[in-house]
């Protein structure tokens, strides 16, 4: 049984940007129901405190210094929705208690002291709450830090050389860069800013940091662990990955199927399963183009999109396939996301010229993504990179076939319809591989068509991605090993020996 600390900038349901705070709700509880001993720790964003998830003070106060302030904050807890695992929150009002998680419009300028604090703090925790652990495991650059202090200044109590530091990726694009100035913020010594260890081409690089002096690193896709260390994906980080890479592992995220199943899903017009899809999903598909404005037509091949409106996610080939298709195609478009203006902008305006075809919500909203989910036919991800991608793997679950471009966790989890897959009845989706008009025309050309005219394999595509079992029971072992492994490659404790 392992102790295993789990530290995330997002947390779902307490506050959610993207797929991280999915995996830091859905992976403790997974690791908790292998037997080990997952805690959580978070910072308390104004979501967090004005959430309906309970939380209790601990009535333990903790000062860090950040810069030349001496910050005060405090220790608040609680228990992940529909388990017991523990949660702790790191409460301390001028770095939190703000509308956004990372910024509004642009990123807050205090970035770096607001996290180098939460993961000071998550250190001074440990100490005060006498946890005892055998890994830390870091996620993303907001936690970077934990792994240069621990091994170059702040060891608490109950972590040593014996305590494995894990540094997950979720995406390598975002690695918390700061000015040099911001070391100071860090509490670490300026020594260590030089480029083998926190600088990146004469600045602060938060997430370089912790893979720098993690002991064990991952990310959450065997493709992407491999795409990251070439120059295309690597941004600037993939010689270091290369020379690490024994020590990375690529572990695919699972599904919280407590969350995303729909026989369960209380959001659902209707509730359906494999064998009975072909009732209840019709009945979700009418809901969602009712309560899209769009009109019910139960033949029109109906594409569903959700995610964030940033370039990675593909939205400049997604507008330019729309402009060409509304003119004339029966196909309708249910779109849900919230990002870049000139995305937004984009989009609002195809859906005034064709309110009849295409329906968006620029917001974010849980209960849609379900019924998107749900009454879509199709789901259209054709990102530019993909670390794993969890869109793709809820709409296999709801019947909802994936069509997507060949990177990363998509290409790990959408098996193309060609003709040989869908003999060997392997193919759950359609994937393109050069990123081009060219390439996501096509894919989409042949989901159409299959679903307009060849149901019968339509169906056999449906309903093997809804009998696949993408759920973290497999990728909660894949990190055991991970953890376990690195533990074992940790100097040994050093013993007395008696002298004789
Ligand atoms: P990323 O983490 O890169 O944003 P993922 O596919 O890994 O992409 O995870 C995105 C998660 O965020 C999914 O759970 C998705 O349903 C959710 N999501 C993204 N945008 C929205 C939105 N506008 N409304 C509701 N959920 C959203």
């Amino acid at each position: 049984m392992l102790k295993i600390l789990f530290v995330s900038s997002e947390i779902h349901p307490f506050a959610k940007t993207g797929g991280l705070a999915d995996v830091g709700c859905a992976l403790p509880k997974a690791l908790q129901s292998l037997g080990h001993q997952p805690i959580v720790f978070m910072p308390a964003y104004r979501s967090v405190m004005e959430g309906d998830h309970p939380i209790e003070s601990t009535d333990i106060q903790i000062q860090i210094p950040v810069g030349n302030r001496l910050m005060n904050g405090s220790i608040l807890q609680g228990t992940l929705p529909h388990s017991n695992v523990p949660i702790y929150f790191i409460e301390q009002h001028e770095y939190f208690d703000r509308e956004g998680i990372y910024g509004g419009q642009s990123d807050y300028e205090d970035n770096c002291a607001r996290f180098s604090f939460f993961s000071r703090a998550v250190l001074e925790a440990i100490n005060v709450l006498h946890l005892d652990v055998d890994v830390i495991h870091c996620n993303d650059w907001q936690t970077g830090l934990i792994p240069a202090l621990v091994r170059l200044q702040n060891r608490p109590l109950g972590v040593d050389t014996q305590t494995a530091l894990i540094m997950t990726i979720h995406n390598l694009a975002y690695q918390g860069v700061f000015g040099r100035a911001e070391m100071r913020s860090t509490g670490l010594d300026w020594k260590h800013f030089n480029w083998q260890e926190m600088e990146f081409y004469g600045k602060l690089n938060l997430l370089k940091t912790g893979l720098v002096f993690a002991d064990g690193l991952s990310t959450v896709s065997p493709t992407y662990a491999n795409e990251i260390q070439t120059t295309e994906h690597g941004c600037g980080l993939e010689s270091l990955l290369r020379d690490r890479k024994n020590d990375l592992a690529g572990i695919i995220n699972g599904v919280d199927y407590n969350d995303w199943n729909p026989e369960t899903d209380a959001l659902l017009a209707s509730k359906f399963s494999s064998s009975n899809w072909r009732i209840g999903k019709p009945q979700c598909k009418e809901d969602l183009q009712h309560i899209m404005g769009l009109p019910v037509k139960s033949d029109a091949p109906l594409i569903g999109i959700i995610g964030r409106l940033a370039e990675q996610k593909g939205w400049d080939l997604i507008i330019e396939l729309m402009r060409c298709w509304l003119p004339d195609s029966e196909v309708q478009w249910a779109i849900l996301g919230t990002g870049e203006a000139r995305f937004e902008k984009e989009i609002s305006e195809l859906v005034q010229r064709f309110p009849e075809r295409i329906s968006a919500q620029l917001t974010f909203s849980n209960e849609l993504a379900h019924k998107i989910e749900a009454g879509a036919d199709m789901f259209l991800m054709p990102s530019r990179y993909e670390p794993c991608g969890l869109n793709q793997l809820y709409s296999l679950k709801y019947g909802t076939v994936p069509i997507v471009r060949a990177t990363g966790g998509l290409k790990d989890s959408v098996t193309n319809a060609d003709q040989e897959a869908v003999t060997a009845g392997e193919a759950n989706g359609f994937s393109f591989s050069e990123y081009s008009a060219a390439g996501i025309q096509d894919a989409v050309h042949r989901a159409v068509l299959t679903y307009s005219e060849h149901q019968e394999i339509w169906g056999r595509i449906v309903e093997t991605g809804m009998k696949q079992d993408w759920s973290w029971t497999n990728s909660a072992r894949h990190y055991v090993d991970l953890y376990q492994s690195t533990l074992s490659q940790l100097s040994p404790k050093s013993v007395d020996c008696p002298i004789p």
